[in-house]
C-alpha cells in the first residue's frame, strides 16, 4: 500500500469521528474514482499540481441525528486555479467549465471588466481559444446582471482574472455555502514582485481544491514559477501581454532583480554627475 493511501487511512480512522458519523455501524471510507484518477472535468483530482483536495471527506455520507432518512442539504463547491500569467490558467478554467456544461450543468463566466485586450464580451486564451462571458467592475453586481431567475438556475460559475475582484471572498462564499453553486476562480497568486495578488490567496481557506500551475521561463525553458515585467513601470495592476510580462523560473526572477537594481544604480549616478 502507498504510504500516502496508508497515511489517509491510519488519518481517518484514528481521528474521533463526529456525532453524526457514530450512527453508522463501523467506520466507513468511501474514495471516489476522482480521487485517483481523472474527474469528469477531465482534469486529475489529485495530481503532484493540486496542492489541497478534500473532496473524499465531503463525500462521506452523513445522516443527520434527528431525521436518520434524511439526506445532507447539498452545497456547492470552490475551486482554485493559480499560478503566473502565460501557465494556462484561463485554459484550465474554460476547459473545466465546457466539461461541467456538457454534462448538462447550467454554467456562466465572469472577467473583470478592467481586462479590454480582447473585448469584454468573450475570454480569450493566449492560445486563441474563445467562450462568451460578462465582464463586472464587481462580483457582487453578477446577480442583476443575470437576473435573478438565471442566476438560480446556475449551476456553475467559472471567474477569470479573479485578482482584480475586491469582493471575491464574500461572493465564494455565497454562492457555494448559500446558493449551492460550483465556483471555479482563475487568477494570478501573485504580482511582478512576488507579493500577493488581489483576493485569490484569501479563498484558499474555502477551497475544495487549489492547483498551482506553472508556465515555461522564457529564458531558459525551465518550470516558470513568477512573471516577471519587461517595463520600468511601478504601479501593482498594469494590463498587459508579452509585451510586458515574461513567466520566468526562479533563477531569472532572482537575476532578474539584480540586473534591474544595477541598472537603476548606473542611472542614479549617471543624474547625479549631469
Ligand atoms: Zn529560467
Amino acid at each position: 500500500m502507498p504510504m500516502t493511501m496508508r497515511s489517509l487511512l491510519h488519518l481517518h480512522f484514528s481521528a474521533p469521528l463526529p456525532p453524526c458519523h457514530r450512527l453508522l455501524p463501523k467506520p466507513l471510507l468511501i474514495v471516489p474514482p476522482t480521487f485517483f484518477s481523472k474527474s469528469p472535468t477531465g482534469l486529475p483530482a489529485f495530481s503532484s499540481s493540486s496542492i489541497f483536495s478534500f473532496r473524499s471527506h465531503c463525500k462521506v455520507p452523513i445522516v443527520h441525528v434527528d431525521s436518520p432518512a434524511q439526506p445532507r442539504v447539498a452545497f456547492g463547491e470552490i475551486h482554485v486555479i493559480t499560478g503566473p500569467m502565460f501557465a494556462g490558467k484561463t485554459t484550465a478554467l474554460l476547459r473545466r467549465v465546457l466539461a461541467e456544461k456538457n454534462t448538462g450543468r447550467n454554467v456562466a463566466v465572469i472577467k473583470s471588466d478592467k481586462d479590454t485586450r480582447y473585448g469584454l464580451d468573450s475570454i480569450v486564451t493566449h492560445d486563441g481559444a474563445k467562450m462568451p462571458c460578462i465582464a463586472l467592475p464587481e462580483l457582487s453586481l453578477f446577480r442583476e446582471r443575470l437576473g435573478a431567475e438565471a442566476y438560480n438556475k446556475l449551476d456553475v460559475i467559472g471567474i477569470d482574472e479573479a485578482q482584480f475582484f475586491v469582493d471575491l471572498y464574500d461572493f465564494c462564499c455565497n454562492a457555494a455555502d448559500r446558493d449551492q453553486k460550483t465556483v471555479i476562480v482563475a487568477g494570478l497568486d501573485g504580482d511582478y514582485l512576488r507579493r500577493r495578488f488581489g483576493s485569490v490567496l484569501d479563498i484558499i481557506p474555502l477551497a475544495d481544491s487549489v492547483t498551482k500551475l506553472t508556465a515555461r521561463c522564457e529564458l531558459c525553458g525551465q518550470r516558470a514559477l513568477f512573471t516577471q515585467r519587461k517595463t520600468s513601470e511601478k504601479q501593482t495592476e498594469l494590463i498587459g501581454g508579452s509585451d510586458i510580462y515574461m513567466p520566468v523560473c526562479r533563477q531569472h526572477y532572482v537575476d532578474g532583480q539584480v540586473v534591474k537594481e544595477a541598472t537603476r544604480t548606473i542611472l542614479d549616478i549617471e543624474r547625479i554627475a549631469v
